[in-house]
């Protein structure tokens, strides 16, 4: 039976931006002890920008965004937005690529102009046996330790050079997070990206338990984990990537600014993708409980 203080708590929220899709997860918020969070998106605006741009050999900095962009243009990810974006700036030309295959959490794959690009991180290049002298190496670490994202881009058999690309916190990130901490929450960032680069991301927010560099097929699994050890779990993401992890924890909240897969996916939707709503869901579901008890 669904009591009337349930449907009074799913219609405060409402107001407050926050929509409860199953009233279940309103019960089950307050018994929540690990809160896990998806970075890019959730904790971060989702809105990269091209930061540096490294060329090797003799290609000018132009050819080389024309190209990176002309490949990345098909990819929905944000981080090819960031390229696409940033080459429209510089008024390039881009071609439509004759090829185009993308590789979930890892990169793309594309021929531009006959020629055959890789796109994507580091396990991405070592797949495709790529190397990277030491050298290159020191100062594409240099920027993960910024919290940035490297782009690493093969042309043919050999890396061609690279882009950084950072995407800021959202403004209440920090003050959330701090939050959740004193309430006692165990806060876990969960993401795709490199663990030094997620790690940077993490500190900035306040955040000390970091998972990084997990496949999207993979963040479902560390949900169960946590599960195994008996604690309830509410995950927070705004991904295709996201979308298992959502469903499989005991409460999945979606960032309503996020992808539809993803916001179905969830049992709470924060409307604005504001992060203040977890705490608000959560102070909801005390108080729908209290007064159903
Ligand atoms: P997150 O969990 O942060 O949302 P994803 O799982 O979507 O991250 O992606 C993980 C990593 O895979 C990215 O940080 C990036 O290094 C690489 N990657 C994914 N898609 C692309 C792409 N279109 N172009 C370049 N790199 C990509
Ligand atoms: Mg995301």
């Amino acid at each position: 039976a669904t009591p009337t203080s349930l449907m009074v708590g799913m219609g405060r929220g409402a107001q407050l931006g926050i929509l409860v899709r199953n009233g279940a997860a309103l019960e089950l918020s307050e018994k929540i002890g690990v809160i896990v969070l998806d970075k890019t998106g959730t904790l971060t605006e989702g809105k990269p920008e091209v930061t540096d741009v490294v060329v090797f050999d003799d290609m000018t900095e132009d050819q080389f965004v024309q190209l990176v962009a002309s490949a990345e243009q098909s990819s929905e990810h944000p981080l090819a937005e960031a390229v696409v974006n940033y080459a429209k700036k510089k008024n390039l030309q881009l071609v439509q690529p004759s090829v185009f295959t993308a590789f979930g959490g890892r990169g793309i794959g594309a021929i531009v102009n006959g020629q055959k690009l890789n796109v994507g991180n580091r396990e991405f290049m070592v797949e495709n046996e790529i190397t990277i002298d030491s050298s290159a190496m020191k100062k594409i670490e240099a920027l993960s330790d910024r919290g940035k994202t490297v782009l690493f881009v093969a042309v043919g058999n050999s890396l061609q050079g690279y882009l950084a690309v950072a995407d800021k916190l959202k403004p209440e990130s920090v003050k959330a997070v701090e939050h959740l901490k004193k309430q006692g929450m165990r806060l876990v960032m969960l993401t795709g990206d490199q663990q030094k680069t997620a790690e940077a991301i993490a500190a900035e927010a306040g955040i000390s338990e970091v998972i990084a560099e997990v496949l999207p097929e993979d963040k479902a699994k560390n949900i169960i984990r946590f599960q195994e050890k008996g604690l309830k779990v509410a995950m927070v993401g705004d991904g295709i990537n996201d979308a298992p992890a959502l469903a499989q924890a005991d409460v999945g909240i979606a960032m309503g600014t996020g992808i539809d897969i993803a916001v179905e996916s969830g049992d709470i939707v924060l409307m604005k993708g504001n992060l203040d709503g977890i705490y608000g869901a959560l102070a909801l579901s005390k108080a729908v409980m209290r007064n159903i008890r």
